[in-house]
């Protein structure tokens, strides 16, 4: 019943050729100053601990790390955050309009995925679209139309989402929650590009 790591999500997720941020896991500050020059600044570094959920609120997210010495100050911060017993490095995502995947099950109905915007539009607007799993490819092309938020994936001022390879994705998690026994998942945020997309967090829990 246990959540994998982000680590450990997102190499599952690219077995599904899912796209997530080059990911390095590392339980030294050496270690990290390897990963993060053979990422090239600048890099993201998250904590890993099995007592922490969200992990920004614990401040065990720190964005856009630009040398070495600020991969060692991190690697020392999030080490000492409760329960730290690993750090990820990672490639820093190039901003996109936030999006989110989730799955999870239904007593009566089984499993579903929802897809919604991210950031701000989830938490006031609550726009987000449910099917049971698995999908068909109309199912995910309309879950897509479904939000309000389509109106902005699909080309509104300097916004657009691909929303091909959003469609995709949702595909992919489908197939992915079905051969993996996937209890539950949560990919938030997902930036969506103009050309692709990029999973920045993910959390998923085999059962
Ligand atoms: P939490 O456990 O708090 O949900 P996240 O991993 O989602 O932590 O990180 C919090 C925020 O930091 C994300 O919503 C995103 O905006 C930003 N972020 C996290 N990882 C990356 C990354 N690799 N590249 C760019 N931004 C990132
Ligand atoms: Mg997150």
């Amino acid at each position: 019943m246990d959540f994998l790591s982000e680590y450990e999500s997102k190499e599952l997720l690219k077995r599904y050729n899912i796209n997530c941020t080059p990911i390095f896991l590392c339980s030294n500050e050496d270690e990290a100053v390897n990963k993060a020059k053979e990422l090239g600044f600048p890099v993201v570094m998250k904590v890993v601990s099995k007592s922490i959920i969200h992990k920004s609120d614990a401040g065990g997210v720190l964005l856009n790390l630009n040398s070495e010495e600020e991969v060692r100050q991190a690697f020392r911060k999030l080490i000492a955050l409760e329960g730290a017993y690993a750090v990820t490095v990672q490639q820093m995502a190039e901003k996109g309009i936030e999006v989110m995947v989730g799955v999870s099950e239904n007593e009566q109905f089984g499993k579903f995925i929802l897809f919604g915007m991210g950031g701000i539009f989830a938490e006031v607007l609550e726009d987000y679209s449910l099917r049971l799993i698995p999908l068909t490819r109309e199912d995910a092309e309309e879950m897509i139309r479904e939000t309000k938020g389509y109106r902005i994936l699909k080309g509104y001022r300097n916004f657009k989402a691909d929303i091909e390879n959003l469609t995709e994705l949702l595909l992919r998690v489908s197939e992915m929650v079905e051969r993996e026994n996937i209890a539950e998942m949560d990919l938030n945020p997902v930036f969506a590009y103009e050309d692709g997309y990029m999973v920045v967090d993910a959390r998923i829990r085999i059962g």
